[in-house]
């Protein structure tokens, strides 16, 4: 059997003496393993085609417990991505979300063109509201859009007072629930606003939105938070992406 489909290489390690594992985010099969078998061997016949991040028509042969990948086009590069440390490691961290979001298996068409379009914003433009814009849709794509427009608790629409952001149950708190069940840690109303916008599904990163960097920067701890809270650790790039972009 052959599988036809696109992909993005988002995680690669060496195996034994000269074969690759991939994990590659495709547009038909979701998630999946697939082995490189000799790839350093044929590189020169692969190409680049099997670094991460690039947009690649693949053919697999399904094997027992792998794909093995039997043909490699590249069709977008993102040399920038691939040259800027920069951009790396924003790549770096938005594969990492994905691989630690969905399971081996589990498609999600929309994820992929999610990604895909990322990198394609991540190679022309970048901007600090980049990583916040994608987080919120791959977020929303998987069924854990927070609650921002009313109190998680109470349902009661927010007002402009002092409310509060819970990781857990995912979304903001009024004052009175707050001071109820002592959840949640202290969140402006700026930051909630931009919550809500990234989380439209009207936002377009083209509209020319005039967001301090403060705000951003703010609003993209929120859902580092959020993120971490539901898978339960802290994503291993981000210190990476801290250090470098910092
Ligand atoms: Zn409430």
């Amino acid at each position: 059997m052959h599988l036809k489909t696109q992909g993005i290489v988002i995680k690669r390690m060496n195996f034994g003496e000269a074969d690759r594992i991939l994990t590659i985010l495709t547009e038909s099969q979701g998630k999946i393993k697939a082995i490189a078998k000799g790839s350093r061997k044929i590189l020169a016949k692969l190409g680049g085609s099997l670094e991460p991040f690039c947009l690649v028509d693949f053919i697999f042969h399904e094997g027992k417990s792998f794909y093995i990948v039997t043909s490699a086009v590249v069709i977008k590069h993102f040399e920038k991505i691939h040259t800027d440390i920069d951009k790396t490691s924003k790549a770096f961290y938005i594969g990492e979300l994905l691989d630690k979001f969905i399971e081996v298996g589990q498609k999600h068409p929309e994820v992929f063109h999610l990604f895909a379009k990322y990198l394609e914003n991540l190679e022309n433009a970048d901007d600090k509201i980049l990583i916040p814009v994608f987080s919120a849709k791959i977020l929303e794509a998987l069924g854990f859009k927070p609650v921002t427009s009313e109190c998680l608790h109470c349902r009661n629409k927010l007002v402009p007072e002092q409310n509060f952001w819970d990781d857990i149950e995912g979304g903001v708190i009024c004052q009175k629930c707050h001071d109820k069940f002592g959840h949640g840690k202290e969140i402006s109303n700026d930051v909630i606003k931009i919550l809500r916008l990234v989380f439209s599904s009207e936002f377009s990163l083209g509209s020319k939105i005039n967001i301090n960097d403060k705000y951003k920067n703010q609003t993209a701890a929120v859902l580092e938070s959020y993120i971490e809270g539901i898978i339960e650790r802290e994503l291993k790039s981000k210190k990476f992406m801290k250090d470098i972009c910092s």
